[in-house]
């Protein structure tokens, strides 16, 4: 997904709208990728009219680099192009639960650094849940194959020059609140169902290899 530069394109999901119940329902899906993930799409193009220079840049180079871009696009892609990445990454992130698990190097890295899948677990759903506002609860891993658990404000995306993103948890209300209302927890609780364990497992050795 990083290699893409403008202008970006709205992904598909990688399942049908219904995949994801009953933890997501039909309505929730179209809405948060049909409408709110393409809004982001549309306005980090837009942001990015007016600057052939940056329209070679990835979206992680754009994102690892705010700092160095122009100051008047730097709010501009830090929301949008954050709310891009973050979505593909979410949306990529589950499959229809049907009971998964973690796997690989990762199952291993997450008993290691939380002491169980149990204990990351309730560390993950805190982060969500105790995120006050909008925003992300993160698993994430540093050059080393460390894991831990971050959260980020609005569409702001963790440090990618330390980290490299396993999974992401949006707890904006869009994600929720057609089907949940006001019960954060329990779609927080839900989504730890829709996890796709071997996409997670091959960024992680992913990330691991390419930095080692
Ligand atoms: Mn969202």
């Amino acid at each position: 997904m990083n290699a893409e530069t403008y202008p970006f394109i709205v992904r598909p999901l990688p399942y049908e709208y219904d995949a994801l119940m009953p933890v997501l329902d039909e309505e929730t899906l179209h809405f948060h990728h049909d409408k709110h993930y393409k809004t982001y799409v549309d306005n980090l193009n837009s942001a990015l009219s007016d600057y052939p220079e940056l329209q070679k840049k990835s979206l992680k180079e754009l994102l690892s680099g705010i700092e160095r871009l122009p100051s008047q696009v730097q709010t501009p892609i830090r929301n949008n192009g954050g709310g891009v990445f973050n979505h593909e990454l979410y949306f990529d992130s589950m499959r229809s639960p049907a009971g998964q698990e973690p796997e690989g190097a990762l199952a291993e890295a997450i008993e290691r650094d939380f002491g169980s899948y149990r204990q990351w677990k309730d560390q993950m759903k805190q982060a969500g849940v105790s995120k006050f506002g909008s925003g992300w609860a993160w698993l994430v891993t540093d050059d080393k194959g460390k894991l831990s658990v971050l959260q980020t404000a609005n569409q702001d995306v963790p440090d990618l020059e330390e980290y490299t993103p396993i999974l992401p948890l949006d707890v904006w209300e869009h994600a929720y609140y057609l089907q949940y209302q006001n019960r954060r927890p329990d779609y927080a609780e839900g989504w730890f169902d829709l996890i796709n364990w071997r996409k997670a497992a091959k960024r992680y050795e992913d990330a691991i290899s390419r930095k080692s």
